[in-house]
């Protein structure tokens, strides 16, 4: 044990120096001639005959010994120092990039930082662009009648001649469901492995802009491709909860930047095909500038479980059930869908699948051959009645209780074809994305209430993403000279940050990230050089459509404040008031103090109309803003209240 403790020592003092220093090897030769005599017994200070108080027999025996040290071999010794060199060499990027180089490269992400999803990440050279994932990402509570977010394309706009292509890494809508929205109005050649770019045709056919899918290019990992004059990039199998999912190597002059996406390290995936870290260490080998790294499970100490964890739950699950089971997961999830088949198959059940998204991905995954299923196994929901409980798997979209999904209209009673009975057994294999507590609650309340009982035990899901031990992975095999942490909120890349430090990267080589800040990358250093402008842009999904900003604002003060309506009636000769004001407002008062709310609302405006200066007012806007201002001042000192006022001036 302590010859082991002392060599990861060993290990991580050439990566605190990372500067090739030759006082390095001085420092470090006395380490190692201590090391000889060392054993468990006197490893608490025991070797320093000087200061031990302890007499004892045992000690001066050994003390004794020490004043004849074994005879050192020269030559050995002068191995020690050619490991010590090898060390440097192979752990010290510095040696590896070219130092004299002018070249630099500058990375924007345009979202994706200081948050979860909207992915979106700008590399910019002198004369061209690519962006990495084009996603989005969905509303809070206070965002109303909004369905999904896209970055704000003002900084795409900007730059839009320089941008040769799209990459992307994988197929979920935080990494491309903002596609058609760009698509709509800048077009760019799209760059990827099959199954991403199977789903952003999809979305394409859904915006009726089926013609956009001329600018797929259709890659194969492990070639390296290039796009425009400046970039060379190859595509790097990942694992992670969706099939086909990629890391991306970019080579400019300045060097190569390794994005990770989104990933985890899986051993033993469910297709068999494992992370390409052989790829990664090939790279890291010859030398990477820069990693951009996933952050999303930083905090979590315990290394992410295989795909393959979730089958020995999922067995007992299936073994045990004396009705029909319904399984809900996150419908990208293929991996996670074939096991629960996988087992609805070898119980003797015949699969229903239910919800556009589920139905959807696991006829694309069919389709491009990425999963194989006997079809005689499939069933239709109003098909569903004519097998008993115990032959039927209910596969199905729902997992988060979205209100129009097919789980939570089931357990509601307002699915057409599957009500809830007692004997069912819910399975939600996933887990609750934050902010989704609230309905996956009321969803199980339904549920219950119903009668069906709920699995939803931790071994029934495992994450897609790295935990910290696979981040550590990553950041030592790719051994980068600068680290930007990326995809999560500030407190998950701060927690990669640390982790990038105990992997041997510089403090001052990493840099934490906001949406809009450009960073300048060059072999010899790293900063952030501008800001560019970002922010969300709204959506309503039920036209595909935008919402903008003062709509949001506006249901905001609504919902929080209420609305008061002025109408006014005004002389046009001589701005004098023709009939006393109307005011009617809504959520601010009880019903039943409305109208005294609004007497002494409309007896405020009549002063002030009757006392207003002939002439004073130039037109009818002036005058509706002065009402806005008379009906605000009062509304605050009596409620503290900011409501919306919309006030009208008739002029006759
Ligand atoms: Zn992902």
């Amino acid at each position: 044990m302590a010859e082991e403790n002392q060599g990861t020592t060993q290990e991580v003092k050439p990566q605190t120096d990372r500067k090739p220093n030759s006082n390095n090897n001085n420092n470090r030769r006395p380490n190692n001639n201590n090391r000889k005599p060392n054993n468990n017994q006197n490893r608490n200070g025991g070797d320093k005959p000087a200061g031990n108080k302890s007499n004892n027999n045992r000690n001066k025996n050994r003390n004794r010994h020490r004043r004849q040290p074994t005879p050192v071999d020269e030559n050995l010794k002068k191995f020690v120092a050619h490991n010590q060199e090898a060390h440097k060499q192979r752990l010290n990027p510095h040696f590896k990039l070219d130092l004299n180089s002018k070249a630099k490269i500058r990375i924007t992400p345009l979202g994706g930082l200081g948050e979860i999803g909207g992915n979106i990440m700008i590399f910019e050279t002198e004369k061209e662009a690519v962006l990495v994932d084009v996603g989005m990402s969905f509303p809070d509570e206070t965002m109303h009648g909004v369905d999904i977010l896209i970055p704000d394309f003002s900084y795409l706009r900007e730059i839009r001649s320089k941008i040769v292509g799209i990459i992307i890494t994988h197929a979920h809508e935080d990494h491309i469901g903002a596609m058609p929205y760009l698509f709509k109005e800048m077009q760019f050649p799209i760059y990827g492995t099959p199954l991403p770019l199977a789903m952003i045709g999809n979305k394409f056919d859904e915006h009726h802009i089926k013609e956009h899918r001329k600018y797929f290019n259709p890659i194969i990992k492990r070639e390296v491709y290039k796009i425009g004059n400046d970039f060379e990039v190859e595509w790097m199998h990942m694992t992670h909860s969706i099939l086909d999912s990629s890391s991306v190597a970019i080579t400019t002059e300045a060097g190569t930047v390794i994005h990770t996406g989104d990933f985890k390290i899986d051993y033993t995936p469910v297709d068999g095909y494992t992370t390409d870290i052989h790829r990664l260490a090939h790279y890291g080998e010859k030398g990477v500038l820069c990693l951009l790294s996933d952050s999303t499970n930083s905090h979590n100490p315990i290394p992410t479980g295989s795909e393959l964890s979730v089958a020995p739950a999922l067995d007992r699950i299936f073994s045990k059930a004396e009705g029909r089971v319904l399984l809900s997961t996150f419908s990208s999830n293929i991996h996670r869908v074939q096991q629960a088949i996988q087992y609805g198959i070898k119980y003797g059940r015949k699969i229903c699948v239910i919800g556009r998204s589920m139905e959807r991905n696991i006829e694309i995954a069919m389709q491009y051959d990425y999963v194989r299923f006997p079809k005689n196994i499939f069933i239709d929901a109003d098909e569903v009645a004519r097998y008993s409980d115990k032959e039927v798997l209910i596969v199905t979209t729902g997992s988060q209780g979205e209100a129009n999904s097919a789980l939570f209209r089931m357990s509601i009673g307002e699915h057409r074809h599957i009500k809830i009975k007692p004997t069912d057994l819910i399975v939600l294999s996933s887990r609750a994305i934050p902010g989704n507590e609230g309905s996956i609650s009321g969803m199980l309340n339904h549920l219950q209430r119903a009668g069906a009982s709920i699995a939803m035990s931790k071994d029934i899901h495992v994450s897609g993403h790295a935990s910290m031990e696979e981040q550590k992975l990553m950041l030592r095999l790719v051994n980068p000279k600068f680290f930007l942490p990326i995809h999560g909120e500030y407190n998950h890349v701060m927690k990669h940050r640390e982790t990038g430090i105990m992997c041997g990267v510089p403090e001052r080589n990493i840099l934490l990230m906001t949406d809009g800040e450009q960073i300048e990358v060059a072999p010899k250093y790293m900063r952030k050089v501008k800001t560019v402008k970002t922010g969300k842009t709204y959506i309503d999904n039920q036209n595909n459509h935008q919402i903008d900003d003062d709509i949001v604002l506006d249901r905001q003060k609504l919902a929080s404040d209420g609305v008061v309506m002025i109408v006014a009636e005004v002389s046009e000769q001589n701005s004098k008031m023709l009939s006393k004001p109307k005011v009617t407002t809504f959520g601010i008062v009880p019903d039943k103090q409305d109208k005294a709310f609004a007497k002494e609302m409309e007896d405020v405006l009549e002063i002030f109309l009757t006392n207003i200066k002939e002439g004073l007012i130039e037109n009818s806007r002036a005058l509706e803003n002065d009402l806005r201002q008379v009906v605000r001042k009062h509304i605050f000192r009596k409620m503290k209240k900011y409501p919306l006022i919309v006030p009208h001036v008739l002029v006759h």
